[in-house]
């Protein structure tokens, strides 16, 4: 028997993956990341011009992808991309549950559309691509599941909606990871803090963000794709249930941080 290669633990090649909301930000990004690992991505978005226009780009540059329209509220969408990832190379090995709106709206100020559409998307979609994906992946020898949560999925935030969607997606994420063990599929959860993309880039609030980030910056799409393919790939192997906050620090400990340097118990740095 010969033994894996550590190094080459991130390897994807022969394995399939779709990626959600995978046209733009950090979708973008993951899906990228994953065909640079060797994976043939499905790129599933609603956006249908730019995730077209990215799967070719891929192509061209001499990786496998294709571009599926998937609106992740509708399980005929969802039914309708499992069936292509089957048709197209008989396999489904990982699914990033990326797509994400935010409404940034009080609780006074959040309609009842505004809050159905928000869980359908961030929370049901999520669920609905659970469903979908996992008999498939068990057919083809298991996989692996990231969902995309938030570090909001662990304090108070300004967007009701958002908040109690992605404290939704690590329940989830936990739930389905016990359940699917015995199928040979591991689920987890990646949670952000401020990562500057088409979500956010006109928001009010990156700079109070950025000034309250211990590492007083935003992150990148493409530092977010690295635990995503860290996740998606064998090098996790032994990893499942699980939250990952990638944010700089700020979950961490951010307020007691700005306490500290305020009271003049830890030097201000960069963030201070
Ligand atoms: P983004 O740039 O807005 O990308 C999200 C993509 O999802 C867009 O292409 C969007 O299309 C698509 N989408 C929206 N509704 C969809 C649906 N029903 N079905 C399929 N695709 C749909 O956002 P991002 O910043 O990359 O966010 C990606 C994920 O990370 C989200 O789950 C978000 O909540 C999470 N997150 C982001 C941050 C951050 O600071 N950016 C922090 C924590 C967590 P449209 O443009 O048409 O809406």
């Amino acid at each position: 028997m010969t033994t894996p290669n550590p190094i080459a633990m991130t390897d994807l090649s022969g394995r399939v993956a779709i990626v959600t909301g995978g046209s733009r930000g950090q979708g973008e990004a993951e899906a990228r990341l994953l065909a640079r690992a060797g994976a043939a991505v499905l790129i599933a978005d609603v956006l249908d011009a730019e995730g077209a226009a990215l799967a070719e780009a891929l192509v061209a540059d001499g990786y496998d992808a294709r571009f599926a329209h998937l609106d992740v509220a509708s399980p005929e969408s969802w039914t309708a991309a499992i069936d292509l990832a089957q048709a197209w190379k008989g396999r489904l090995d990982v699914l990033v549950n990326n797509a994400g709106i935010i409404n940034r709206t009080s609780t006074n100020d959040t309609t009842l559309d505004g809050w159905n559409r928000l869980l359908a998307i961030n929370l049901t979609g999520t669920f609905l691509g659970i469903q979908a994906a996992a008999p498939l992946m068990r057919a083809t020898g298991g996989g692996s599941i990231v969902n995309i949560a938030s570090n909001s999925a662990f304090s108070g935030h300004y967007d009701p909606a958002y908040t109690a969607s992605k404290w939704g997606v690590r329940g989830l994420t936990r739930t389905a990871a016990m359940e699917y063990v015995t199928w040979g599929i591991r689920v987890n959860s990646v949670c952000p803090g401020l990562i500057v993309t088409g979500l956010n880039a006109n928001a009010p609030h990156l700079q109070p963000m950025i000034g309250l980030t211990p590492m007083a910056r935003s992150g990148s799409p493409d530092e977010v794709a690295q635990l995503v393919l860290f996740l998606a790939s064998d090098a996790s192997s032994f990893i499942t249930g699980e939250d990952f906050t990638i944010d700089g620090g700020f979950t961490a400990g951010a307020a007691y941080r700005r306490v500290a340097v305020e009271s003049g118990l830890l030097p201000p740095g960069n963030s201070g």
